[in-house]
């Protein structure tokens, strides 16, 4: 009786096991046809976060992460950065177009006693020329195209040397006749020759090539142009206390 009572009750629960590990196995079927979409893109974000601050090639536009892969980065970086050297008076937090996040003056443009540069004849006190603005902060901010324009290919006439970091880049904006350097950044994602839309995510903030920390040096140079033609980039940073 009871070998009679266990057995249908056994085959019961074998049956259980069966329709169970069946319907597991169609969840995972499921999951695995769902996969290839989320999956192809998820992995290459995880790469990307993991490469952002070493600054390694860049990927395609497409595979760029999305804007909650970054908030914790932008998050920090409303806060006051930690061991850098401040060398403007200004201690206010300021939005731009071209950056996620609210950030502080580093090095205005001009003459300056950051001791980055070599005293220049156009300071007094032997103070050096600082070509752009640094804006302070943390390493995977992002940086966006804050004017449209066209990806300068590296070797063309005012080439960016190394003091910019390994993967600054340029983007002239036509409208203007104005290149503007990305300095310093680590991860881009955008090629040369790319054209790009006001708005588009293009790099990364790192201290790639920066002795002083991360940040972004953003200069305007005319197209074509060298560092010692750049002019101030006030009005094309376009620093907000408001958004
Ligand atoms: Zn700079």
């Amino acid at each position: 009786m009871l070998h009679k009572i266990s057995e249908p009750i056994s085959a019961t629960m074998s049956e259980m096991t069966r329709t169970t590990a069946m319907t597991l196995g169609l969840l995972v079927t499921m999951l695995a046809a769902c996969a290839p979409g989320p999956m192809l893109v998820t992995a290459p974000v995880l790469r990307t976060e993991e490469s952002a601050f070493t600054g390694t090639a860049s990927v395609p536009t497409s595979l760029a992460p999305s804007s909650r892969s970054h908030a914790r980065a932008d998050e920090r970086s409303d806060e006051p950065d930690r061991g850098r050297r401040f060398w403007v008076a200004d201690k206010r937090f300021y939005f731009s177009k071209w950056y996620a996040g609210k950030h502080r003056k580093m090095i205005n443009f001009g003459c300056t006693r950051a001791p980055y540069y070599a005293p220049s004849p156009l300071c007094s006190d032997d103070r050096g020329f600082h070509h752009g603005l640094d804006v302070a902060m943390a390493c995977g901010t992002r940086l966006f195209a804050g004017l449209r324009g066209t990806v300068v290919r590296p070797k063309s006439p005012g080439s960016l040397g190394s003091a910019y970091g390994r993967f600054a880049f340029r983007l002239r904006n036509h409208r203007l006749d104005r290149d503007i350097v990305f300095g310093h950044v680590g991860k881009v994602y955008v090629q040369p020759g790319d054209r790009v839309g006001r708005g588009d995510l293009v790099a990364l903030a790192s201290d790639e090539g920066a002795p002083d920390g991360c940040h972004l040096h953003f200069e305007v140079r005319p197209k074509g142009g060298s560092y010692d033609q750049a002019v101030n980039p006030r009005s094309v940073v376009d620093l907000r206390l408001r958004r």
